[in-house]
């Protein structure tokens, strides 16, 4: 049993460029600018960035010091998402990264993002349990019955929607993804679901996961499967 916090509120709004949102005005660290896709070389899309100290008292900042920035390419032409594989990690149209909230951030202009999205603040945390799906149990030495294996589907586990913490909910097989670094294997940060909080659907109704290497903190992946 893992403790997940559901993100089950958001209000359409930016709110200041430190908060914890999807999509919206990222903080840029002094003498950044707005990070570009390294296929077609326009501005991506926030997809989701988090302040730990907006977080519940339930967890503290479980990726490390410093904001968790996520950005993923949308645009079409090119069609990135698919040029650059960007379902499969460490996707050149894709960045994730830790950044320090120290300072004044750098001027933002959310109008060179292409179609960008509304911007919507994180306002609210629902603290929950998580189970992970029978597959991953098996993996884990615990092997389910068939009724048991629908009984936890039934009750929601692992839970659906944009998540910190908890268990992946895998829409295919478990796809941990291992450090370049290391090797290990790499555990899960963040769920990011299709069309909940961000407009976004990830191929046909599909979930991403941002995961990071507990030994190196600064490697931090995102994939996502759909059905
Ligand atoms: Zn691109
Ligand atoms: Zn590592």
């Amino acid at each position: 049993m893992r403790t997940s916090l559901l993100a089950s509120c958001s209000r359409p709004q930016d709110g200041p460029l430190n908060a914890s949102k999807f999509s919206g005005a990222p903080f840029l660290p002094s003498g950044s600018k707005w990070p570009a896709c390294q296929n077609c070389g326009k501005p991506m899309q926030l997809f989701l960035q988090l302040n730990p100290s907006e977080l519940p008292e339930q967890v503290t900042s479980p990726w490390g010091e410093g904001l968790l920035q996520f950005f993923y390419c949308t645009n079409s032409e090119p069609l990135c998402e698919v040029d650059c594989e960007a379902f499969f990690p460490f996707s050149k149209s894709t960045l994730l990264r830790i950044v320090s909230a120290e300072g004044k951030s750098e001027a933002v202009d959310s109008s060179a993002v292409l179609n960008g999205f509304p911007p919507k603040l994180i306002v609210g945390w629902k603290v929950d349990h998580d189970l992970p799906n029978w597959e991953e149990l098996r993996s884990l030495g615990v092997e389910l019955t068939d009724e048991e294996s629908e009984e936890l589907s039934e009750k929601g586990f692992p839970r659906s929607g944009e998540k910190l913490l908890g268990w992946p909910a895998w829409v295919q097989g478990v796809e941990y993804p291992q450090c370049p670094e290391c090797g290990s294997q790499m555990r899960l940060v963040f769920q990011i679901d299709s069309s909940g909080h961000l407009p976004y659907m990830f191929g046909d109704v599909g979930c991403g996961h941002i995961s990071q290497c507990a030994i190196h903190p600064s490697n931090l992946a995102f994939g996502w499967a759909c059905g």
